[in-house]
């Protein structure tokens, strides 16, 4: 029934002088996901809209999905187009319209016109009242509601007719691509993957992070990382991940510091890591899935402490919200069901029966001296010998 769809932007159309480069990387991020399914797309920017004409092999769900998946796209109308004559044929359109996209239809409506093309003879009132007459005659049960109506045909009179009224959510944002990169640290948990699709929702992209501790932590821990990171990256693109054996530092620091400060040391050291390989990116900051309270290692102290270990900012998407909160988003976006399949974590595998939960960060910086010898050396190993991997 259709072939075109209307792409509905918020925010980056009000960008000012700007504007035309978030329009350009919003229309280049959508062909990207739709060169990956089949079908024949051409993607339109005219006057401050974006239209999707598909042809060949095309499938209707597969590229809705796809553009769902598309930051900066607020709503995905799929469009009706008709040729454009004179008003009597505009009405057959608007009636085979209403029957085909709302057969036995009861809803209130109105309809809204906008000529765009000024040589058409009805102004966009004329048209809409026209419309909404010939609605009214053809189809009984529906009534006029102008304040709130339950359905909103859209009818633009350009070089052709289109007409909508449908509008599938997008998920909002900014496109990708527009706002830096930034180091996501990416465990296997609810919570980080979430803070990397909110950063990213926002324009950034992303590289990530991710610390393993073989033979402590096994092959299927760091493939459901793997697995994280290419879900996050049909909204994305492809993401660099840095996957780093913490297996040495964390034995160490096990066994020069107290077993009570062990997270928080243990996080203070991935900070650093992450940073490392941040800089090489050129990343503008670090993410993390931390929210206040949640665990010991994310009391306003031990943030602290943790923060002290980076220099950086460290973005925390994540920090005034709820478990169940996180829960939706995650289930939203598609990482929950990986998320939590029950392999182990390399944080979960030392951790004391009672971590510190108020750290002090020159007590900390104490214990940490301990390590100072022997630390630089493995730090330089972990560095060394990361793996990177492209998930896309
Ligand atoms: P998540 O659900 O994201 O794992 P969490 O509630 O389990 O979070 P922690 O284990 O305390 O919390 O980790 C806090 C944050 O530190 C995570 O959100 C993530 O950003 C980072 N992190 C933790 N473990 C790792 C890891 N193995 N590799 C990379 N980053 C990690
Ligand atoms: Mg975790």
């Amino acid at each position: 029934m259709y072939n075109t769809f209307l792409i509905k932007y918020g925010e980056i159309g009000i960008k000012g002088d700007n504007r035309h480069l978030f329009e350009d990387a919003l229309a280049k991020r959508i062909r990207t996901v739709l060169a990956h399914i089949g079908g024949e797309f051409t993607v339109r920017k005219t006057r401050g809209r974006i239209y999707v004409s598909c042809a060949g092999d095309w499938n209707y769900e597969e590229t809705v999905t796809q553009l769902g998946h598309v930051f900066g796209v607020v709503g995905i109308c799929p469009v009706m187009i008709y040729e454009r004559r004179d008003p009597e044929q505009l009405k057959r359109d608007m009636l085979d319209y209403v029957s085909k996209e709302h057969p036995g239809c009861r809803s209130t409506f109105k309809v809204k016109a906008r000529r765009v093309d000024k040589t058409f003879p009805l102004t966009s009132m004329e048209t809409a009242a026209a419309l909404g007459e010939v609605i009214l005659q053809n189809f009984p049960e529906m009534k006029v509601d102008v304040h709130e109506p339950e359905l909103l045909f859209d009818v633009e009179i350009r070089e052709e007719v289109y007409i909508y009224s449908k509008i599938i959510p997008g998920p909002g944002g900014m496109p990708i691509g527009t706002a830096g990169r930034a180091m996501l640290l990416l465990s296997g948990g609810i919570d980080s993957p979430v803070a990397g699709w909110m950063t990213a929702k926002r324009g950034v992209t992303l590289d990530a992070v991710y610390f393993h501790a073989p033979p402590y932590t096994s092959e299927r821990a760091k493939q459901k990382v793997v697995d994280l990171a290419a879900q996050l990256a049909k909204y994305t693109g492809p993401i660099r991940l840095h996957v780093v054996n913490f297996t040495d530092i964390q034995l160490h620091i096990y066994d020069e510091c107290p077993h009570e400060e062990l997270t928080i040391i243990m996080r203070r050291y991935m900070m650093r890591i992450a940073e490392h390989f941040a800089r090489e990116e050129g990343d503008l900051g670090l993410i993390t899935g931390e929210s206040i309270g949640q665990v010991a290692s994310q009391t306003m102290q031990s943030l602290y402490v943790t923060d002290a270990a980076a220099s950086m900012p460290v973005y925390r998407p994540l920090i005034g919200f709820d478990k169940n909160d996180i829960v939706e988003i995650s289930r939203k976006i598609g990482t929950y069901e990986t998320s939590i399949l029950p392999y182990e974590d390399c944080c979960t595998i030392f951790v004391a029966r009672h971590p510190v939960t108020k750290p002090i960060l020159p007590v900390i910086e104490r214990s940490e001296a301990k390590l100072k010898d022997s630390i630089e050396g493995l730090l330089k190993t972990a560095i060394e010998t990361a793996e990177l991997l492209i998930a896309k």
